[in-house]
């Protein structure tokens, strides 16, 4: 292992690695066109001896502890470190390849044992109890005192407080766990975008796919080799269309199978066996630390703080979204009764079906709507509501480094054109990019040395793709995604605060709200009018179109919830076992599902095997936070929408301070209460979808 690891330094070739001193860039934005993968190594094992050497000096300061010698300067280490993880972090999502992936293969164990060492530093712990001890009579402001009471409870919770033993096995587990996280996620890319694609050759199978999407798959036909064919990937902008337009109803089950049975192929990628460790692992973890599930030791931190709160609010949505979902389903069966199909809808059945009712009923198609929302109208869109909201703007750039040449880059100014941070665009799907899309940052905002640093935030995304004739078109989905990402990086704009403990570090059931509170302008009419313009024409969208967006909102909604739902369910379960046990996953997953009659027609959003929310990323015990977040949202908006005025300056104004600027400073119940001065109601987000 350690010969790979500082292979990149010959002696002949000097060169300085650009981790190890502030980016020398405009705003100070990573110089991607610096960085060489032999880069990595070498930072990370640096930026590890620094952190290690600022935290020997905290606890052998003579001194006794207070804010300044021990919290301050703990909460300001590992700078380097941080540098390169944001980069390193960043990339291995969204432009992997074998030797990346390789790295965070070797750093796994390293970076796991480095964040122990920290976590269950005895000494530490002890100069920061003793400050915690002593809080009320030192003579601290609100933000410091808060910042204590955080660190505190992080070490508590990481094991601080257990015995030298029970502390080697945690350390264990932590290792192995963040292990078998790299392992899930590297088997899920594989049999994503590897080991399954649908190829065409016969032009009959295409039918009733709209030109567009036939199109796109002649163009990755093409980058795949097969010129003159048409090739499906599992990416959803590839799958989705084929399972909403495709009349070949076996090629439609091929395709789902596809995606569905992803990590449970039984071949060197199946995630089966990975997930069934995580599983008790994490059981072991959390019964080592105290608590009696892992979803227990998760929530116990969140705006919910018990599973059973959670399970309780999930199981009532439950009841009101299932029997909407069999609606739909029966309203479907119907159409293939009257066409004659003799058949009964099954799962990949669901989208090529809702689509007929979403033209009959609502009489939208989804293709009709495209040619409206070009992704450059769509982005000027959420820029121009971001614009009216706060006053900022958003200056594109090009002289700025990127990591890939699609990337874009843009300078975010306030309404005085003063500073406020950098944007990084990532529109399409490639090869080593995951699914899904999300928003990180490459550098937070925060405060170093009395001076403000500026955030420089990153959205990644997976869209439809332009072609040769036509640029990239978004699906309705596609466009609320974007809306929403652009959420969460306005919320890492705007935040504000000292310390790098608290600054927009806000508990998992209140992420998604800023984020979700962004995608309810996406859809208003006078947004519409001014963003969704015909990308031949520049029209603006025809009145008749935005009635049948409108009314079409609670199309499907019963589907959407309930995937969702199902998927939230199967998470608490796993995470609520409270009994170690070779859990046999599809089994689990089956009994699960049984359970609370989920109807065979629909699967969970993710089944276990490419569940990467909980088994590769942050969400175990956590994926029902976007539901609990929602109910925020769409309260937050309703605030709004009662003054008659969706860009309330005043509420825009109070929005920005306590929810996103100052969302660190509190829990996140109070912050919202500041905004919105009551408590949340979970009746605006049931009327939404039609649920009430
Ligand atoms: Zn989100």
């Amino acid at each position: 292992m350690s010969m790979l690891l500082f292979s990149g330094f010959k002696p002949e070739k000097k060169r300085d690695n650009p981790f190890f001193t502030e980016f020398k860039t405009p705003f100070q934005v990573p110089p991607f066109d610096k960085i060489d993968t032999t880069d990595y190594m070498p930072a990370f094992m640096e930026g590890i001896k620094q952190q290690n050497a600022e935290i020997e000096a905290i606890v052998n300061n003579s001194a006794t502890p207070d804010f300044t010698n021990t919290i301050l300067a703990f909460d300001k280490s590992g700078k380097l470190l941080t540098r390169v993880s944001k980069v390193f972090y960043n990339l291995n999502e969204a432009e992997t390849n074998k030797q990346l992936q390789l790295i965070a293969r070797q750093l796994s164990p390293v970076v796991s044992k480095h964040n122990d060492d920290i976590a269950l530093n005895e000494k530490l712990f002890m100069r920061i109890k003793a400050v915690y001890d002593r809080r009320k009579v030192m003579n601290m402001d609100d933000q410091q005192l808060r910042v204590v009471e955080k660190y505190f409870r992080d070490f508590e919770r990481q094991g601080a407080n257990l015995s030298p033993e029970k502390k080697d096995q945690l350390r264990k587990l932590n290792e192995e766990l963040s292990m078998l996280a790299l392992t899930f996620g590297e088997n899920l890319l594989a049999e994503t975008n590897e080991n399954f694609k649908l190829v065409i050759s016969d032009k009959n199978n295409l039918d009733g796919l709209p030109q567009g999407v036939v199109d796109g798959a002649a163009e990755t036909a093409k980058e795949k080799g097969m010129a003159g064919k048409w090739v499906f990937t599992l990416s959803k902008p590839s799958m989705i269309p084929f399972l909403q337009y495709a009349k070949n109803r076996d090629l439609r089950e091929q395709i789902y199978r596809g995606y569905f049975m992803r990590g449970n192929n039984g071949n060197k990628n199946d995630n089966k066996e990975t997930v069934a460790k995580i599983v008790k692992l994490r059981l072991e973890k959390a019964r080592l630390l105290g608590f009696e599930s892992y979803a227990a030791y998760v929530v116990d931190d969140n705006m919910a703080k018990t599973p059973a709160k959670v399970n309780d609010f999930l199981a009532k949505l439950w009841t009101a979204a299932l029997p909407v979902a069999e609606k739909e389903l029966a309203e479907m069966q119907k159409i293939i009764d009257r066409e004659g199909g003799k058949f009964k809808l099954q799962s990949w059945d669901w989208w090529y079906y809702s689509e007929i009712i979403h033209k009959e009923k609502y009489s939208l198609d989804e293709s009709e709507l495209k040619p409206y929302f070009s992704l450059s109208n769509v982005r000027e869109g959420m820029f121009l509501v971001a614009n009216r909201l706060y006053g900022i703007t958003f200056t594109k750039r090009t002289d700025l480094p990127v990591f890939q040449k699609d990337v874009e880059t843009f300078e975010v100014k306030e309404a005085n054109g003063s500073h406020l941070g950098i944007l990084y665009l990532d529109y399409y799907p490639r090869d080593g990019k995951r699914g899904g899309a999300w928003c990180t940052d490459f550098q937070a905002a925060g405060w170093e040395n009395g001076k403000k640093v500026y955030p420089v935030m990153s959205v990644t995304c997976n869209a439809t793709k332009p072609t040769a004739d036509t640029p990239s078109l978004l699906s309705w989905d596609e466009t609320t995604t974007l809306f929403h990402e652009f959420g969460h990086a306005l919320h890492g704009l705007f935040t504000e605060g000292k310390y790098t403990r608290t600054a927009g570090n806000v508990p998992q059931d209140y992420v998604e709200m800023p984020s979700q509170f962004n995608e309810n302008w996406a859809g208003e009419p006078e947004v519409l009018k001014a963003y969704a313009k015909n990308y031949k024409t520049g029209e603006p969208i025809p009145d008749k179109l935005i009635g049948k967006i409108q009314n079409s909102a609670l199309f499907n909604q019963g589907f959407e919830t309930v995937e969702y739902l199902a998927a939230s369910i199967l998470d608490m379960d796993y995470h609520g076992l409270t009994t170690p046990a070779d859990v046999d996953v599809l089994k689990f997953e089956n009994d699960a599902m049984n359970k609370i009659g989920l109807i065979p027609e629909i699967l969970p959003r993710y089944r276990t095997t490419y569940f990467a929310h909980i088994f590769g990323g942050g969400y175990a015990a956590g994926y029902y936070v976007y539901i609990w977040a929602a109910v925020l949202d769409a309260d937050a908006f309703n605030a709004f929408k009662s003054t008659g005025d969706i860009f309330n300056k005043e509420l825009a104004a109070k929005f920005r301070k306590y929810c996103l600027a100052e969302s660190g400073d509190d829990e996140g119940m109070v912050q919202y209460r500041k905004f919105r001065g009551q408590d949340p109601s979970v009746d605006p987000l049931l009327k939404r979808r039609g649920l009430k």
